[in-house]
């Protein structure tokens, strides 16, 4: 099962996904978090994606590209993967079916989260994130037990640096502008399984179940 998670910022991908590794046991694929691994051990990467990630926008095609092709070699991909945040523009899109037509594989569907831009903020502004594990939390949506601890790890949660208000309208801007085209991309394909993202975490993971049959 190889899935494309689509969705605006805070749309609920990276929440989604961490539930579906669980249930279908492939891995999560997150060009965000390995973007930010990068930055945290300041590799060359790193240092070269910090300002796109800074002011909300993309970071080059061919970086993210590169992360993706090599990522998907890995043996823990050969049974199915679900990439959440890539591919975010339509090049992206065309590069990636080009690296899985040569291993003569492709996407099998593209769960589109669809929440509207008016949700997005509180959202985003309201994220925590655990350190050590990656999982996400809601200050009100969907708080820890303990406050500003995981409930999975103990690990320490802190606020992403682009999830002020600020940022967060740049990055919506970019997603209207270079990642919603591949709504449509992947309609023509006839792989765009959409999905109402309002409601309950759980309600949301139903119906990605029920639409992946
Ligand atoms: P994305 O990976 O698409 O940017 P996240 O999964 O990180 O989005 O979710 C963004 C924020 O919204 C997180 O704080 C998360 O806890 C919260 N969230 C996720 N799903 C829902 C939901 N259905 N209702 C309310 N808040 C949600
Ligand atoms: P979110 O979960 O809010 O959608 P991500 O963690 O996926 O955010 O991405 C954070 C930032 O990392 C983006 O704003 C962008 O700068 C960079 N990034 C992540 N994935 C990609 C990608 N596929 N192409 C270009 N930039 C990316
Ligand atoms: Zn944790």
């Amino acid at each position: 099962m190889n899935l494309v998670l689509l969705g605006p910022p805070g749309a609920g991908k990276g929440t989604q996904a961490k539930m579906l590794v669980e249930k279908y046991g492939i891995p999560q694929i997150s060009t965000g978090d390995i973007l930010r691994t990068n930055l945290k051990e300041q590799t060359e990467l790193g240092i070269k994606a910090k300002k796109f990630m800074d002011a909300g926008d993309l970071v080059p095609d061919e970086v993210v590209i590169g992360i993706i092709d090599n990522r998907l070699k890995a043996d823990d991909c050969q049974a199915g993967y679900m990439l959440d945040g890539f591919p975010r523009t339509v090049a992206q899109a065309e590069a990636l079916d080009k690296i899985l037509s040569e291993r003569n594989s492709g996407i099998d569907d593209v769960i589109s989260i669809e929440v509207p831009n008016d949700e997005l903020l509180g959202r985003l502004t309201g994220r925590r994130t655990c350190r050590d594990c990656g999982q996400g939390y809601h200050v009100i949506f969907d708080p820890s037990q303990k406050e500003g601890a995981c409930d999975k790890c103990g690990g320490e949660l802190y606020q992403r640096d682009d999830d002020n208000e600020a940022t967060v309208a740049s990055r919506l801007e970019v997603y209207t502008e270079q990642t919603q085209p591949l709504i449509d991309y992947y309609q023509k394909k006839g792989l765009l399984r959409p999905v109402n993202g309002l409601g309950k975490i759980q309600e949301i993971f139903d119906r990605i179940v029920s639409v992946l049959g």
